[in-house]
C-alpha cells in the first residue's frame, strides 16, 4: 500500500510539472532540443531562421516567453549578447538565471573554438566576437556534442525521464554520423577551388569540410567595405580562381553580387541556420542543402 501510494504521488507529481518547458535562441538549437527531447518538452525559439541571430530586437514579447521557461539553450560565445541578457532580465524568471540549472550555455559542450582572439581587440576590428567564433553549429560534429549536452541538462531537470533524453541523443548521434561521412565525401568538388565569403560565419564549415578561404567581403564583421578592400580582394580572388562568393540570406547580397560579378565567381547565397530558406527547415536538411549549393555551383 505504502508503495502504491509513493507510486501514485510520483506520476501525480510528473504530470503535474508536464513538458519541459525549453526556451532556445536560435533554430539549430531549437531543431536539437527538440531531438532530445521527444515528446517530454515543448520548444519555443526566440530567433526565427531568417533572421540574423547578432541583431535580434529584444521585445518584451519574447521576455515573456522566456519568462514561462525551465530551460534556456544559448549559443553563446557573445552571438545574442546584444539581446538576451536583456530578455534574461526582463522575463523575471530565476530558473533561466546564469547559475542555475535552468540556464544552458550550449558553447560548453565544444572541444574547439576557432578565433578566440589573442591580445586586445578593439572596435576598430568591427563587431570581433571576444571569446572565439560563436558559429559552431555549422560544423554538424558540434551539433552532435550540443545533442549530449542537453540530454544531460534536460535529465538533470527531470530525473525520471533521463534515460528516454540519452536515448534520442545517441539515437541523433547514429542518424548524423553516415550523413557527415557523406557531405565531406560531397565537399571534393569545392575543395578544388578557394572561395571568398561574404562575412565571417562560416569559418567552422570551412574548416570541418577543408574548404580554403581567401578572404571576406566585409572583412570588418558589420562595417561596410572600404573599395579599397574591395579592390584588392577581387584582383587576388581572379588570380587564385575562386568560382564562388558565399554569403548567408541576411548578408548585403547586392554588395556581394557586384563582387562576385568582378571576381567572375558564382555568388551562392548558403542557409546559415535551421529555416534561414526554403529547404533548410531540419538540421540535417540545411548541410543537403549547402552541400548541394556549394557543387551544383561548382559545376556551372
Ligand atoms: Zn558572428
Amino acid at each position: 500500500m505504502k508503495h502504491l501510494l509513493l507510486a501514485l504521488a510520483f506520476l501525480a507529481s510528473t504530470a503535474a510539472a508536464g513538458p519541459l518547458k525549453v526556451v532556445c535562441t536560435v533554430t539549430d538549437l531549437g531543431w536539437l532540443a527538440a531531438e532530445v527531447g521527444g515528446d517530454d518538452v515543448e520548444i519555443i525559439v526566440l530567433c526565427p531562421g531568417e533572421y540574423d541571430p547578432h541583431f535580434l530586437p529584444a521585445k518584451p514579447s519574447l521576455a515573456r516567453k522566456l519568462g514561462k521557461a525551465d530551460l534556456l539553450c544559448y549559443n553563446g560565445l557573445e552571438l545574442e549578447v546584444g539581446w538576451l541578457p536583456v530578455l534574461i532580465d526582463k522575463a523575471r524568471n530565476t530558473k533561466v538565471r546564469d547559475g542555475q540549472s535552468g540556464h544552458l550555455d550550449c558553447a560548453h559542450a565544444l572541444e574547439h573554438i576557432l578565433e578566440v582572439p589573442e591580445g586586445e581587440i578593439s572596435r576598430a576590428q568591427g563587431d570581433v566576437h571576444p571569446h572565439g567564433n560563436p558559429h559552431y553549429l555549422l560544423d554538424p560534429r558540434n551539433g552532435i556534442l550540443v545533442a549530449h549536452l542537453m540530454a544531460e541538462r534536460m535529465a538533470e531537470l527531470r530525473p525520471e525521464l533521463a534515460d528516454g533524453f540519452r536515448d534520442r541523443a545517441d539515437a541523433l548521434e547514429a542518424d548524423l554520423l553516415p550523413r557527415i561521412a557523406a557531405w565531406e565525401g560531397a565537399a571534393a568538388s569545392p575543395r578544388a577551388h578557394p572561395l571568398v565569403h561574404y562575412t565571417k560565419q562560416w569559418e567552422y564549415l570551412e574548416a570541418w569540410l577543408g574548404l580554403a578561404c581567401l578572404g571576406a567581403v566585409e572583412h570588418r564583421p558589420g562595417i561596410s567595405p572600404s573599395p579599397r578592400h574591395v579592390d584588392e580582394l577581387v584582383t587576388q580572388a581572379k588570380y587564385a580562381g575562386v568560382t564562388q562568393l558565399i554569403a548567408a540570406p541576411w548578408n548585403h547580397l547586392d554588395i556581394g553580387q557586384k563582387a562576385a560579378d568582378r571576381m567572375g565567381a558564382s555568388l551562392v547565397i548558403l542557409p546559415a541556420a535551421v529555416d534561414s530558406q526554403d529547404g533548410a527547415d531540419s538540421y540535417p536538411a540545411m548541410f543537403d542543402l549547402i552541400l548541394t549549393r556549394l557543387t551544383t555551383a561548382e559545376e556551372d
